[in-house]
């Protein structure tokens, strides 16, 4: 916990032990000051007066039929903001942790774009969310062994933050999760790839491209006329040759707009270099005016990739039932 609250309790001259006991009780899911009865009454007093115990509180909890689980939380000003806590097999869990409330890139397909920008969170927001997940998956056996920023947000406008809280949930002392767990997915922020070069915790990054083409990416993502797409990609290839990792692109099937055959193969070429890794997506509804590909044109979609020697994984959408799929995390009531 490299947070404002060790360095309070060491700037009144606090025992290490004191911190110990203030990680302890965050660790066993105590939510208030109140009651961390470890520490003497007039500490918890003073503290409770300068800092949080916890930077975000749930506010409201949704699960979903397939076991995922949506907390809505609620910053100290009062904004929303959402993360997702996916199940997988033998007591794994990915959860998605959002890294602003709002997002000013206001990609067409996606609930938080529509939003408009709200305000970069804190490490501490970020990492809490983190520690908070861990302690509800904790009560069922199990880990949150993943983390994607892949909730509300452009993690890479916010770099400081993000980097800050990876350090955290990465360190041994945090929660010991493996860099290669951990994903940072970018709508295409140039100067955030490039900082993430000299970013020491080698974690994965995700580009989420969505078309092969400027014209329609343009049309779905507005931030595709500050960096094109030749741009983007030669930002990850940089990336790419500076820490010698595939660079995963994300590209959400949409019909009819990016799913043809013709659209597979302009991509295959534009990724030829076969430094990157495809996940094609499937759409989560929105309320907005794009359908879903259908499952014979994402088939014959991923069969061009195939078919030019990449090797797409095919993402399935979880949570659909509570709105906690990919991009579609509003701050609709849970
Ligand atoms: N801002 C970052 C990270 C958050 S979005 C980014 O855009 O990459 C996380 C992922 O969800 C992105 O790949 C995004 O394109 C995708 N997404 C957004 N809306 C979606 C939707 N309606 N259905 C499926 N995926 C969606
Ligand atoms: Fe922002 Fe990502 Fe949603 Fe685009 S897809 S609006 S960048 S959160």
């Amino acid at each position: 916990m490299k947070d404002d609250i060790s360095s309070i309790l060491k700037g009144w001259g606090e025992p290490a032990y004191r911190i110990k006991q203030v990680e302890d009780a965050r660790r066993t899911g105590i939510r208030s000051w109140e009651d961390v009865t470890t520490l003497p009454k007039d500490l918890r007093e003073k503290l409770s007066e300068v800092v949080p115990l916890w930077t975000v509180t749930p506010d409201a909890v949704a699960e979903s039929t397939d076991g995922t689980l949506k907390w809505r939380l609620r910053t100290h000003d009062g904004l929303a903001i959402e993360s997702v806590l996916i199940k997988h097999a033998r007591g794994r869990r990915t959860l998605c942790v959002s890294s602003q409330a709002g997002c000013a890139l206001g990609c067409k397909f996606c609930a938080t774009g529509t939003m408009g920008p709200g305000r970069d969170l804190t490490s501490r927001e970020i990492s809490d969310q983190a520690y908070l997940a861990n302690d509800a998956a904790r009560e069922a056996d199990a880990r949150v062994s993943n983390v994607v920023f892949m909730g509300m947000g452009e993690p890479l406008q916010n770099t400081a933050a993000v980097f800050d809280a990876v350090r955290e949930i990465h360190s041994p002392e945090g929660l010991g999760i493996s860099a290669r767990q951990i994903a940072i997915s970018t709508a295409g922020w140039v100067p955030g790839i490039d900082e993430m070069m000299d970013f020491e915790v080698p974690v994965r990054l995700a580009l989420s491209l969505h078309a092969a083409d400027d014209a329609t990416r343009s049309q779905l993502m507005p931030v595709n006329n500050r960096w094109p797409i030749a741009n983007v990609l030669s930002a990850c290839r940089r990336y790419g040759d500076r820490t010698g990792r595939r660079v995963f692109i994300e590209y959400l099937l949409l019909e009819e707009i990016n799913d043809s055959v013709a659209d597979a193969k302009r991509l295959a070429e534009l990724l030829r270099d076969g430094r990157f890794h495809v996940n094609l997506i499937e759409y989560n509804a929105t309320g907005g005016p794009y359908r879903g590909s259908p499952q014979e044109r994402r088939r014959r979609f991923a069969e061009e990739l195939e078919r030019a020697g990449l090797y797409p994984s095919m993402r399935r959408s979880r949570g659909a039932d509570i709105a906690a799929a990919c991009g579609q995390l509003a701050n609709s009531p849970a």
